[in-house]
């Protein structure tokens, strides 16, 4: 019997969990520049949760959920986005409450899981770093976390990024919308493809947010929801535009983007990439926007929120080739058997001070294990044999200097930090 992974899924490797480390380590870095602080909910929530918050005509609710009856029968769902999670954890955890700050902002990174067919940079277990900032309905917060979704990205070294920003207005502009797209769409009935069909009568909006081709095509000449903002809701989407331009942001405005969830409303947001790892043409890494009305959708008070989610795997394709080499301080060589013990001790002492060690246990002979501190790229190579196990020392060759010296093994015990720093500074 041969066991694989299930489809859709990966394992991330040594070799490339170094890549995911750095990302992870820049985007708290940046995060933190921005006040964000993290958020971890459960990978499973109630199913009611992702449909009351996604919207039940969503491609995410319709498709693409893990959800099963635990044993309990209770409906459940692998989290398919993180959104949801955290607006319940809002909710629940009354982080609304006059104790916490406004905006109150919180960042999470994980595993969320959608039955979609696997393809590059489209997985079934995937992974997301996003932002959610609850309690404040001013433009400047929706341009600071465009700001922010730019910002990441370029820490993260990914290149030739386009970012497309659109409004979809308050309740009210969204309604006349309706209308006016029912209206345009109709007479188009029959030539739409099939799942258009069944989104025209239950949310036209979803039309335009079609992959299929023909669709597409009807849907250029569509009225634009641009022309149906209300003034309160025209006059948001000019503040934002402003303040990116203020902020020096480039950006494109795309009056047909209306994103995948239910609750947007204002300004929404992707940013894109035509790197040549996507195959032609612009590949959405992050998106996100405004969802008042999703905490109380949830149960909570009236509470505006703005965020967004990036894709980790779609942000490593822009990334494959970049090795995150890492360096070992200290490579221990035992030239005599009788060293074993010497060895490990020593090991042990340098790793609680803090410091990486590695040492052979295949038997390799002295040189074979040179071979290994070559390949670990050691900065020191002690060596232990016979004479230093009798003198108390190890002989200790910086790597990168050729310089060679006879170390106390007690120096090393008591402080190694000033021995590295000895060894290491000349170079
Ligand atoms: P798409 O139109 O590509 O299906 P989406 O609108 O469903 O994207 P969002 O729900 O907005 O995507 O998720 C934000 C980001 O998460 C996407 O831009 C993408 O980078 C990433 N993402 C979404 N689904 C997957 C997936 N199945 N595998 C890998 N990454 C994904
Ligand atoms: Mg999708």
């Amino acid at each position: 019997m041969s066991y694989q992974r299930p489809k859709g899924t990966a394992d991330i490797l040594p070799g490339q969990s170094e890549l995911w480390q750095q990302v992870e380590t820049i985007a708290r870095t940046v995060l933190e520049r921005y006040r964000y602080r993290e958020v971890r909910t459960p990978l499973f929530e109630s199913r009611e949760v992702f449909t009351r918050s996604s919207g039940e005509t969503s491609d995410i609710v319709t498709k693409e959920m893990y959800d099963f009856a635990d044993k309990g029968d209770r409906m459940m769902a692998l989290r398919p986005e993180g959104t949801a999670g955290v607006v319940r954890a809002y909710v629940e955890n009354k982080l609304f409450g006059p104790e916490f700050a406004k905006p109150y902002k919180v960042y999470y990174m994980g595993s969320m899981f959608r039955y979609e067919r696997p393809q590059s940079g489209r997985q079934r277990e995937f992974h997301q770093i996003g932002v959610e900032a609850f309690g404040s309905n001013s433009p400047a917060l929706d341009a600071e976390v465009i700001a922010l979704a730019e910002d990441l990205l370029t820490a993260m070294g990914a290149k030739s990024l386009k970012v497309a920003i659109n409004s979809l207005g308050d309740p009210e502009s969204r309604a006349a919308y309706h209308q006016a797209l029912i209206d345009y769409l109709t007479p188009f009935k029959d030539e739409l493809s099939h799942d258009s069909q069944v989104r025209l009568t239950k949310n036209p909006l979803r039309v335009l947010d079609s992959k299929d081709k023909h669709d597409q095509e009807i849907v250029a000449n569509a009225p634009k929801i641009l022309d149906y903002l209300t003034p309160v809701a025209k006059a948001h989407f000019d503040t934002v535009k402003a303040l990116l331009e203020a902020l020096g942001l480039t950006y494109e405005v795309d009056p047909d983007m209306v994103r995948g969830l239910d609750y947007y409303n204002h300004t929404i947001f992707e940013v894109m990439s035509n790197d040549p790892v996507f195959g032609g043409g612009y590949t959405t890494i992050l998106g996100g926007g405004r969802y008042n009305g999703l905490v109380e959708e949830l149960g909570g008070p009236e509470t505006p929120g703005v965020g967004f989610a990036m894709g980790v795997e779609r942000l490593m394709l822009l990334m494959q080739g970049q090795e995150v080499a890492g360096d070992l301080p200290v490579y221990i060589v035992t030239i005599s058997e009788d060293a074993t013990v010497a060895a490990a001790q020593l090991a042990h002492a340098i790793r609680l001070q803090g410091f990486a060690v590695d040492l052979d246990y295949m038997g390799r002979k002295p040189k074979a294990q040179f071979k290994s501190a070559n390949k670990e790229n050691a900065k020191l190579v002690m060596t232990l044999g016979e004479s230093e196990l009798e003198a108390g020392t190890v002989s200790v060759k910086n790597m990168a200097t050729g310089a060679q010296e006879s170390i106390n093994q007690a120096d090393i015990v008591n402080d190694f930090k000033a021995v590295f720093a000895q060894l290491t500074e000349a170079e």
